[in-house]
């Protein structure tokens, strides 16, 4: 390359397009020192595998390792274009071509990058991080691709600080992806190990776990060359960098023509995971060796997934033992707690309703104390009044006994004065026997047979008529009555007692009142009033209720008079009414109408009927309402 390239490279660092020309004359990749092939004893890994570390790294069979900087180009392949990424400035690239890049950093360093060849300056910068590069405008067919690496950033390592894969266009790859599971379910004591194996399509990978340092360490170039991509119609390339460990870094891209080849027919051929049964083709020998490897890989952390699974499997079933145990000890120790819990709850129980009850008599005891209190209060108070009540009768006492010389002298007087009394008393006794026997004497002496004359006044028919009275009551008050006869000659008549019209009931009742003494004395008494009809009988007897009758006033003294007796004498009182119409008796109570009544003499002067309804009475009220029955049975007889 030209001093006019280098210096194009340095003003335009992130993006290049390659004159043709310049490019396409004579870098021979063959004759550079591959490492895959020459270095293979120098990077074997460290459990002294012979398989090259950087083998495993690299997926595509046609590409290769070269630990040294982009040199001299004189390949065969037209380069399309190169890329130096990381570079800080950007130009618009003349060509038709177009790129772009998607996420990542940039780094520059000015450390000298040993065997960097003619352009070391691209290895001085690079892009970091997940990233990826599309370029554009690519006409179809196959193209080289070449990476170039260096670690410029961890330049004292270690291995494995950086750890990337790298994958190119879109086309379908088989990847093997891994996964695992663990399960416990302890209470089962089973362990479960579930691992499945999954082909995924992704992107081609044309590196898989490249770690620049381990293979070449730091400041040193390590170009991947080779690597075969095909770019269909749309004549784009992808290329995408993504991290394991670390970041990827990349610090050159080159993009050339491949030359055309005859691919030839390839027998597919397909291995079957032993877990999944996937069927996953052989692509080609080196992915043959690098799934295999893979696989074994995952076989291997299968086996130990499974060893770990059965260690897991014999701790849980020790755990679960002494958790049984502990399990058993805790149930033990829980029973004792619920007995004790259920102890602790009676006492509780006990413990509440002793001070519910201690509660209940403090309060009651308290109570009774305000009572007392307030009660000797009172009793202190009333103490206090009866001892000066005791003081002022004292005084009294002493007043009476000094005022009174001869106290006993008036007791024996007192008690004189009982005896008196109760001498008195039965002399009254005597006496009123005695008056009794005189009055009834009196009432005999009046005449055991009385008869008296009640003339009614004319009543409006008969002044209607013209009538006048013919009754000459100028002696009446001597019991005289006179009667007019033809106008002139006059017929006097001599009765007891004469009740003139003027002579209302009351008058009448004055003389029949003492008569109710003589029947409580134990006297027969009879009173019946005799006349024609329409004179005036029912009037005079039973009378009107505004205006009472002999009847009923007799029976109201007869109460009044037993009410005054009722402490020496009881009175049994009952009333019969009947009825003698024309020489036959009729009960005027009975409920049976038929039947015969008649009038014996038990001894002299007692009669009586036997059989006769007697109505048991009270008071007045219930005589009245007899009488009423009595008079209504009555009735009933005249209707008839
Ligand atoms: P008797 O029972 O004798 O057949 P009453 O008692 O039925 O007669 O009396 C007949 C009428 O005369 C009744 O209307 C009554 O009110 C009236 N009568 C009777 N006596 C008196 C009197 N002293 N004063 C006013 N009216 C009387
Ligand atoms: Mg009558």
């Amino acid at each position: 390359m030209e001093n006019s390239e280098s210096a194009s490279f340095e003003q335009n660092p992130e993006f290049h397009v390659a004159d043709r020309c310049v490019f396409s004359s004579s870098f021979d990749w063959g004759k550079s020192r591959i490492l895959n092939q020459e270095t293979l004893s120098s990077a074997m890994d460290e459990d002294g595998n012979e398989e090259s570390v950087a083998d495993s790294m690299v997926c595509d069979s046609g590409a290769r390792l070269v630990p040294s900087g982009f040199a001299n180009p004189c390949c065969t392949e037209e380069i399309m274009l190169f890329i130096n990424a990381g570079a800080t400035a950007l130009r618009e690239s003349d060509s038709a071509l177009s790129e772009f890049f998607e996420g990542g950093d940039t780094f520059q360093t000015e450390e000298f990058i040993a065997e960097g060849g003619e352009f070391s300056f691209i290895y001085q910068s690079a892009r970091l991080g997940d990233f990826c590069y599309r370029i554009e405008n690519l006409l179809p067919g196959d193209y080289f691709v070449d990476l170039h690496f260096v670690e410029i950033i961890n330049t004292y390592g270690p291995k494995g600080m950086r750890v990337f894969n790298v994958f190119m266009q879109d086309e379908k790859a088989s990847e093997l992806i891994m996964y695992s599971f663990w399960c416990f379910i302890m209470s089962k004591l089973e362990v479960m190990l579930l691992v499945t194996c999954k082909l995924q399509s992704s992107s081609m990978q044309i590196l898989s776990d490249f770690d620049i340092f381990s293979i070449v360490g730091s400041n040193k170039p390590l170009q991947l060359v080779g690597a075969r991509v095909c770019v269909k119609d749309d004549g784009s390339l992808a290329l995408r960098f993504e991290g394991t460990l670390g970041s990827p870094a990349v610090s050159g891209i080159c993009v050339r023509r491949a030359p055309k080849t005859s691919a030839p027919q390839q027998n597919r051929e397909y291995f079957v995971c032993k877990n999944c049964s996937a069927e996953t083709e052989y692509p080609s020998a080196q992915k043959k060796v690098l799934q295999a490897k893979t696989i074994a890989k995952y076989e291997k952390n299968i086996q130990e997934l499974k060893d770990m699974l059965q260690r897991k499997s014999d701790e849980c079933y020790q755990s679960w033992m002494s958790w049984t145990a502990a399990n058993e000890q805790l149930q033990k120790v829980r029973m004792d707690l619920d007995k004790k819990t259920f102890r602790t709850y009676s006492l509780d129980q006990t413990l509440e309703k002793q001070a519910d009850k201690l509660r209940d008599i403090s309060s009651k005891y308290e109570n009774d104390q305000k009572s007392w209190k307030v009660a000797i209060n009172n009793l202190e108070q009333k103490v206090k009044v009866m001892k000066r009540e005791h003081a002022q009768l004292s005084r009294e006492a002493h007043d009476c006994a000094d005022s009174i010389p001869n106290l006993n002298k008036m007791v024996f007087a007192v008690q004189a004065l009982v005896e008196q009394c109760e001498d008195l008393k039965v002399k009254y006794n005597e006496e009123q026997v005695k008056r009794r026997k005189l009055f009834n004497q009196v009432q005999e002496a009046k005449g055991n047979i009385r008869v008296f004359c009640r003339c009614r006044p004319l009543s409006k028919t008969e002044h209607v008529a013209g009538c006048a009275s013919v009754v000459d009551f100028d002696a009446a008050k001597d019991g005289e009555l006179g009667v007019l006869s033809n106008g002139s000659t006059k017929k006097t008549f001599k009765f007891d007692r004469v009740y003139t019209p003027k002579d209302d009931q009351v008058d009448v009742f004055a003389d029949a009142a003492p008569m109710v003494i003589s029947v409580l004395d134990g006297y027969n008494v009879c009173i019946f009033a005799y006349g024609q009809t329409g004179t005036g009988k029912t009037f005079t007897m039973e009378g009107t209720e505004a205006n009472r009758g002999v009847n009923y006033r007799t029976l109201e003294e007869l109460f009044r008079i037993s009410k005054e007796r009722k402490d020496t004498c009881t009175y049994n009182i009952s009333v019969s009414v009947l009825e003698v119409y024309n020489e036959q008796i009729r009960d005027l109570l009975a409920t049976e109408t038929s039947k015969k009544l008649e009038i014996k003499q038990a001894s002299e002067g007692f009669h009586h009927i036997p059989g006769i309804v007697e109505a048991k009475v009270e008071n007045i009220q219930q005589v009245w309402n007899v009488l009423q029955a009595g008079s209504s049975a009555r009735l009933l007889v005249l209707i008839m």
